[in-house]
């Protein structure tokens, strides 16, 4: 039998996250996978801004970038009758470096990475990569999880491997990221609520060398094809070489005509794969029992529309890695485990119904298509603009949505610090930098001392997020002269791992709006202010899930 901490299921992009943060933590995990291949087929390629912070703080962001679609190439979408005619409409959307270039030309709060287009079968062998690397987590692949059981001290969970070998793996947690038909979820009788099969589509892979350089109306990301009724949607995959076909057809036989129909120009192409998937809307009713938690498409199921399916997995790994470590290091209270639903589940509400949202904007556009569109009559140039008006209005509602991204709060956490008042509204499209206790620490552009110490070197700004550690931060800011010693000692004195950061910049104190700010290891905010709480040691209790807040 063997023995581990933590057994993940499945190594899917969350799997992979979850692994990846747990073994830099030294946790010791097995990841099991069924499949003996990452997977081959296209599904997401969009990570978006906080996905990419977050990889930023694992120190992957610049590889996945390297093995991502070009930084120079351009994300916008199109509309138009074939990607051989002119755009109806035209929705530019920055580059990698152009937007890269924006953040570092203002200290205003805004997100540190920009979002990055990687297909799903190069991110998931890359992040696997990095899992196999490190020496606590042990890979393997081609073992499915059968069933488990569990007590008050451990689970014991039944594998077999690809060649019917069975086996029995005991750990301390055990987290599905087994994906939508999650047998983990199942096992523990916890439903889906939510809308559940709300549409189907085909998706075929076509490797099509010379497309991109060959379009007319420009390179971009996304074509949508303003052909009723079944809008078939063209998306660039990160070689350039290799593109995704989603439409309703009644065979895979029909997709290669769909396609040949779409790019309305000769262009030599190979139909790869193709492969049909249902839609869905639904959130789990819990997210965990006992020692046994779900996390990714295992807890939520979105459809792609908006691109908050992976993105929302990255966010719930990332919530729940430190706390299996702090639980696991024995400094973590009982809330840290409990929190993860408390705070997780209302994102994975909330992502669901921005995708409904970002669904029903696209079906809005398409409800202005007439077959008579493509006439070139008075009559065919009202239904072009009329569909070209609405995609420029509600197209946007699926591109732009960095405050539903990167604006998400834990409100009513039980392991972050109350402040009377609502704060800014956690649901908008826009993101709105707040510090906010429960709100993700906003990106600020600090000088780097190294720079100070060497004048001549290239590198005059660090990124506060880059500052911090792998436990909680307390931030002193503008000069602060209040004595924060008892904070710090209590702290200390749960065994929590604690940085104390002296940063003197305006620039941190404006855009922060307080003075000290306690960061926990996932950079969310645990509570802040310009004195030291009344409390300290209740702040201690609360912060490292010893005590509810109230
Ligand atoms: C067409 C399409 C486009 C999309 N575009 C985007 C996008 O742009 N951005 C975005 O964020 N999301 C997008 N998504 C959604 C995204 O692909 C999923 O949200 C993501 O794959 C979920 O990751 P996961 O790791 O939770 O689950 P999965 O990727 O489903 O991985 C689960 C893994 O668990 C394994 N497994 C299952 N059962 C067992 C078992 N019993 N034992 C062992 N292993 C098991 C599976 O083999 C699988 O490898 C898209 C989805 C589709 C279909």
């Amino acid at each position: 039998m063997a023995e581990t901490q933590v057994l993940i299921v499945g190594a899917g992009p969350v799997g992979l996250t979850l692994a990846l943060d747990l073994g830099q933590r030294r946790v010791r995990c097995v990841l099991i996978e069924r499949n003996k291949t990452s997977i081959q087929l296209p599904k997401m390629e969009r990570c978006n801004a906080r996905t990419m912070e977050i990889y930023r703080r694992i120190g992957v962001a610049e590889k996945i970038r390297d093995a991502g679609l070009a930084r120079s190439a351009p994300m916008d979408v199109f509309l138009a009758i074939s990607m051989a005619e002119p755009a109806l409409a035209h929705l530019a959307c920055p580059s990698v470096a152009e937007a890269k270039a924006e953040i570092a030309a203002h200290n205003d709060g805004r997100p540190l990475e920009p979002y990055q287009l990687i297909s799903q079968y190069t991110l998931e062998p890359l992040l696997r990569s990095f899992v196999e690397a490190l020496p606590s987590v042990t890979v393997r692949f081609g073992c499915e999880l059968a069933s488990f059981t569990q007590d008050s001290d451990s689970v014991t969970a039944h594998v077999r491997n690809s060649e019917g070998a069975h086996e029995v793996i005991e750990a301390s947690y055990l987290v599905g990221c087994d994906g939508g038909s999650s047998t983990v979820r199942k096992q523990l009788g916890i439903q889906l609520q939510g809308d559940g099969s709300i549409g189907k589509l085909r998706q075929a892979l076509f490797h099509c060398p010379d497309l991109y350089e060959r379009i007319p109306m420009g390179k971009g990301r996304h074509y949508h094809i303003a052909e009723g009724p079944g809008f078939p949607f063209i998306i660039l995959q990160d070689s350039r070489r290799h593109w995704t076909l989603h439409a309703t057809a009644s065979s895979d036989a029909e997709m290669p005509e769909i396609f040949r129909r779409s790019l309305g120009m000769p262009v030599e192409f190979e139909m790869l794969s193709v492969n049909e998937w249902t839609q869905h809307l639904l959130c789990a009713e819990r997210y965990a029992e006992g020692r046994v938690l779900i996390a990714g498409d295992a807890a939520h199921l979105v459809v792609p529309t908006g691109g908050l399916g992976m993105n929302t997995g990255v966010g719930d790994a990332i919530d729940l890695s430190w706390k299996l470590a702090a639980v696991l290091a024995g400094w973590g209270g009982p809330q840290l485990l409990s929190s993860y639903e408390e705070e997780r589940r209302p994102v994975g509400l909330r992502n669901v119904k921005a995708s409904r949202a970002a669904m029903s904007g696209r079906l809005s556009w398409r409800a202005a298509y007439h077959p008579h569109i493509g006439r070139d009559t008075p009559e065919g140039a009202a239904i072009r603009r009329e569909m070209a008006r609405r995609f420029a209005v509600e197209q946007r509602k699926v591109t732009e949505i960095l405050g539903i991204e990167a604006g998400y709060r834990y409100l009513g956490s039980p392991i972050v610090w109350p402040e009377p008042g609502e704060g800014p509204d956690p649901d908008t499209s826009q993101y709105v930098p707040t510090t906010w206790p429960g709100s993700r620490l906003p990106h600020v552009w600090l000088d780097d001392p190294a720079a100070l110490r060497e004048p001549a070197s290239p590198h005059h700004r660090v990124a506060l997020h880059d500052r911090l550690g792998s436990g909680y931060t307390l931030l002193r800011l503008g000069r602060t002269r209040v004595n924060t010693a008892t904070v710090e000692r209590t702290l200390r004195a749960t065994g929590a791992p604690l940085q104390v950061l002296d940063l003197a910049e305006e620039s941190a104190r404006e855009i922060c709006g307080f003075d000290l700010l306690l960061v926990r290891p996932d950079l969310h905010i645990v509570w802040r202010g310009n004195q030291i709480p009344e409390d300290p040691a209740a702040l201690a209790a609360v912060a490292t899930g010893h005590e509810r807040a109230i």
